[in-house]
């Protein structure tokens, strides 16, 4: 199969959708990969890397979805990508085609084949395309939380772990999923005092098995909440109910009651936010602001400010399936595997997953 791999165009997007890693994998399978020259480089990955692998360098952007059948990206394509989509082509990246009325509009009438990569899903109900960014936002969020409570950032001036004879900072993170388990072993790691809260009492019991007792675990509820905010030196907002708006767990009143100086990371803000008084979504090249002398981070990309790690965990989740897709041909495929035909969403001119459907307002 001949796949192509452009440049990504939207604001401050460095990643890219193959590493030098996938190319050899795919070419040493026969298959044709084309990469537009200077793509890879947001993530540090050379020209001459993808050329080392088989792959072949294209100047510009239209030549690669010519000539592709399979163009893999990050991000959905933009209104000015939207020229190249064709009949008997198959989009393969990041879609949340929800949101994007346009976009699925123009997707259908096109007839492209669309493989969002946040639709597929295992029995499990795991979500393995998400999975890697959910950990690297959790894992960052500590890092950035560590910063910013510095005082020339205008935090507290705390050092997470403290140091022998000073007691390390208090993390508070609320919710126990991907985000929260990964933002609890970093700031462990740091040596704070570690608290997470969450709904699900199966899930309290995995996390206190798996860390020994070394953090502590509290059941979700507003009480619960009210008295682990008032201490937190770094909150960390990390709840998920799949598909509806993230809860305001924590409000107005309660941050009111945070330490000055105070951080507060809400890595759930891609859904509206965990904390009442982020009410905004903030960027990399500004991402905080302060409310009630607390520091509010809520930027909705953090995978972005570390595109390589980001981009050799993309693909290396991405993979698997580009290769299947590419070996037995995109129908084949889609019939013989169960969690990558729940990743289509369009087919052949018809929205072909019903909550896209329902929130597009698309025959389904
Ligand atoms: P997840 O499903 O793995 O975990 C969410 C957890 O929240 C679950 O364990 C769930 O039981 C818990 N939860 C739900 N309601 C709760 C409540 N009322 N109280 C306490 N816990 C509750 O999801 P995840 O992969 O960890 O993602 C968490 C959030 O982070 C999502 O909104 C996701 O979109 C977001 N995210 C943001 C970025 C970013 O760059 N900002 C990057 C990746 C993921």
């Amino acid at each position: 199969m001949i796949i192509g791999v452009p440049k990504e165009i939207k604001n401050n997007e460095n990643r890219i959708a193959l590493t030098p890693g996938g190319t050899a994998m795919l070419t040493a399978a026969g298959h044709e990969i084309l990469i537009e020259k200077g793509a890879g480089a947001g993530s540090g990955f050379l020209d001459d890397e993808y050329a080392k692998e088989g792959a072949t360098l294209i100047d510009d952007a239209a030549e690669v979805w010519a000539r592709a059948e399979m163009v893999m990206k990050v991000k959905e394509p933009l209104e000015a990508e939207y020229v190249y989509f064709r009949e008997g082509l198959t989009l393969f990246t990041y879609l949340h085609l929800a949101a994007e009325t346009k976009l699925t509009e123009a997707l259908v009438r096109s007839r492209v084949t669309s493989i969002a990569y946040e639709t597929i899903q295992l029995p499990s109900g795991g979500l393995p395309l998400l999975t890697p960014m959910s950990e690297v936002a959790g894992r960052m969020s500590v890092q950035v939380g560590a910063q910013f409570l510095e005082q020339f950032y205008g935090g507290r001036g705390i050092l997470l772990g403290g140091v022998p004879g000073v007691p390390p900072a208090d993390v508070i993170i609320l919710g126990g999923g991907i985000v929260g388990t990964n933002a609890a072993k970093i700031a462990l790691g740091m040596g704070a005092n570690v608290v997470v809260i969450e709904r699900n009492a199966e899930r309290l019991r995995y996390l206190d098995d798996v860390f020994h007792g070394r953090l502590r675990t509290l059941m979700s509820n507003p009480y619960n909440i009210a008295n682990a905010v008032q201490k937190a030196d770094l909150l960390i907002g990390a709840v998920l109910i799949p598909g509806a708006k993230a809860p305001k767990l924590v409000t107005e009143g309660m941050v009111k009651t945070m330490k000055p100086g105070a951080v507060i990371v809400d890595v759930a803000v891609d859904q509206g936010g965990s904390i009442e008084t982020v009410d905004r979504v903030t960027t990399h090249s500004e991402p905080t602001y302060q409310k009630y002398g607390v520091i509010h981070y809520a930027v909705a990309n953090m995978p972005g400010a570390v595109p390589r790690t980001s981009t050799l965990a993309l693909t290396n989740v991405t993979i698997t399936y580009a290769m299947e897709l590419a070996g037995k041909g995109v129908t084949r495929a889609l019939y013989g595997n169960l969690p990558l035909k729940l990743g289509v969403n369009t087919y052949q001119g018809h929205v072909t997953h019903a909550a896209v459907a329902e929130a597009v307002g698309l025959p389904y």
